[in-house]
């Protein structure tokens, strides 16, 4: 079939798929669903530590900003990785299919890497493939990055880590925009980088203040999550004692993070959300070589 009349697939396919796959393997299958699309990934390598991020553009040449949309797609060993995250890479996936005929500022990245590659009760190191990506790229052009974990259960929008100081971001009200368009409810949430980490953080350590990571939450859970919030300190976190986390989270890293927790409607819910996102951003600067095509 012509791939320019490609049905999108249910999105819960492209989990299934990475589920139980080992970081090699999860990279094979978006490279395969991706060549499928008629897209041609470009890839960003390092031989130690070994890292390959998977890269799409779809910004038009000339440009100038760009929004970033980005998923880790490594898993921890000895979990299946359904919601942490092979949920962000099929959401992403399925914006990869809705603007594969367009020439939008706009890249994807997955990211290889993002979980703990040194784990102790007091350390926890990871982030080494956005860690890269920030060192090698220019972050001038980069107007936001939304970063993408947890998306395959829940009917809430959870925008973190997000403190007082941050509640006038450009990129927190747009994302709070769309989302009031769908008529998705949303809650910030302030959580500590020793609780809970993701690839937004390498952005901000270089600068980039626009940038968040976005999740889907069971609406009943999105309380829990604030009292579980407000219980923490951080002497209970160096010491190992965490508060209980409210679905989905208290299963990611373990054995039971599997698909039969994942929702098509929370998929197709965050890729709603990102196209509702796009046209938001006015990207000056961005000129399209037909004066036309591709504004957004
Ligand atoms: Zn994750």
């Amino acid at each position: 079939m012509n791939s320019q009349y490609q049905e999108i697939k249910p999105l819960k396919e492209y989990v299934t798929v990475l589920e139980n796959k080992d970081n090699q393997a999860r990279g094979e299958q978006i490279i395969t669903a991706l060549t499928e699309l008629g897209l041609e990934p470009t890839f960003q390598k390092c031989r130690w530590p070994r890292i390959r991020n998977i890269i799409v553009d779809f910004t038009p040449e000339p440009y100038a900003k760009r929004i970033l949309f980005t998923a880790h797609y490594d898993v921890v060993k000895g979990s299946p990785g359904a919601n942490d995250n092979a949920s962000g890479v099929a959401a992403l996936i399925g914006l990869c299919h809705e603007l594969k005929h367009q020439k939008v500022p706009v890249k994807i990245v997955f990211f290889d890497r993002e979980e703990a590659w040194l784990r102790t009760p007091l350390i926890r190191l990871g982030l080494l493939g956005s860690l890269f990506y920030v060192l090698k790229n220019d972050m001038q052009i980069v107007s936001a990055v939304y970063n993408l974990e947890f998306c395959g259960l829940g009917d809430c929008l959870g925008i973190w880590p997000i403190h007082s100081e941050q509640e006038e971001l450009p990129a927190l009200r747009r994302v709070k925009t769309a989302a009031l368009r769908l008529g998705l409810p949303y809650q910030t949430a302030n959580i500590s980088w020793i609780l809970l980490s993701s690839d937004h953080m390498s952005f901000r350590i270089k600068g980039v203040r626009n940038a968040l990571t976005l999740s889907l939450l069971p609406k009943d859970q999105a309380d829990v999550l604030e009292f579980s919030l407000s219980k923490l300190s951080f002497l209970k976190l160096l010491t190992g004692q965490r508060s209980t986390l409210p679905k989905p989270l208290d299963i990611i890293h373990s054995s039971e993070d599997t698909s039969d927790n994942i929702n098509e409607s929370a998929l197709r819910l965050m890729l709603s959300l990102l196209l509702e996102l796009i046209p938001s951003y006015d990207l000056s600067g961005y000129l399209s070589p037909s004066g036309k095509d591709g504004k957004i």
